[in-house]
């Protein structure tokens, strides 16, 4: 039986659709915006052209799919069969006819969302496992699209700020990739001050730790290793950001 809205009846989680969706609509915005001509010309991200960017965000819905049909039937399918099929997945995709990227990123979001609309509540909290390697429940395929289409509209290049992502995508950005440098611990002697907050991220027990301080839109993105326009720190010297991902 189709449904015509979504099934969980869990409010926290239908926010958070309701703000994948609003990212989703937002990236294929800007998209649109775009001529076939401008997707030769490259992304912010090193190496990738705007096709390889927008073969990896449709090959991203289509592996975060098989994660929703897994928590759904209980049959393993894993986001990718390798890195290496990852890969090869965004060469490929990246020599298609734009218009059939176009028609296969907007399918295969469709896709994820009708997966995500007839997900039963007892399918959320299914365990999963990331291409990471992480398990994590089924709901959070939705944080992770959510990252994808706020992050990858602005590396499209054509105009999207960070100050247009929603703010509590910006913090909870954030606070994930600060905690992901502090489970490693590639975050010592460094602390993120977010102007208006009250609490600090990094290693706040560092007792001379460098600073590193702004607006939140500009933390992010110097946080995410995309530049640090706006950013200051206590050393006066801004160091490039651990990595994230
Ligand atoms: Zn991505």
């Amino acid at each position: 039986m189709v449904a015509r809205h979504d099934l969980t009846t869990d409010p926290e989680l239908r926010d958070e659709l309701l703000t994948v969706r609003r990212g989703t609509a937002f990236f294929a915005r800007k998209v649109t915006e775009l001529s076939d001509a401008d997707f030769d010309e490259p992304s912010l991200l090193p190496g990738w052209s705007r096709r390889h960017l927008l073969a990896h965000v449709g090959d991203n819905a289509r592996a975060l799919t098989r994660l929703v049909q897994w928590a759904n039937t209980g049959v393993e399918t894993p986001m990718y069969d390798s890195p290496a099929a990852r890969d090869a997945e965004i060469d490929f995709g990246a020599t298609l006819p734009v218009r059939a990227l176009r028609h296969l990123n907007d399918h295969a979001a469709i896709s994820l969302d009708v997966e995500w609309r007839d997900s039963p509540d007892a399918a959320w909290e299914a365990t999963v496992r990331t291409a990471q390697g992480r398990e994590v429940p089924a709901r959070e395929t939705v944080w992770m699209r959510t990252r994808e289409v706020w992050l990858h509209a602005i590396d499209l290049a054509n105009g999207a700020r960070f100050s247009d992502v929603p703010e509590p995508v910006l913090a909870r950005l954030l606070r994930d990739i600060t905690g992901t440098w502090r489970a490693r611990g590639t975050d010592v002697g460094l602390v993120v001050a977010v102007d208006g907050w009250d609490d600090r991220l990094g290693d706040i027990e560092s007792e001379d730790p460098a600073i590193v301080s702004g607006e939140l839109p500009d933390l992010v993105r110097w946080a995410s290793g995309r530049g640090d326009t706006g950013v200051t720190a206590s050393t006066g010297e801004i160091t490039p950001a651990p990595r994230w991902l």
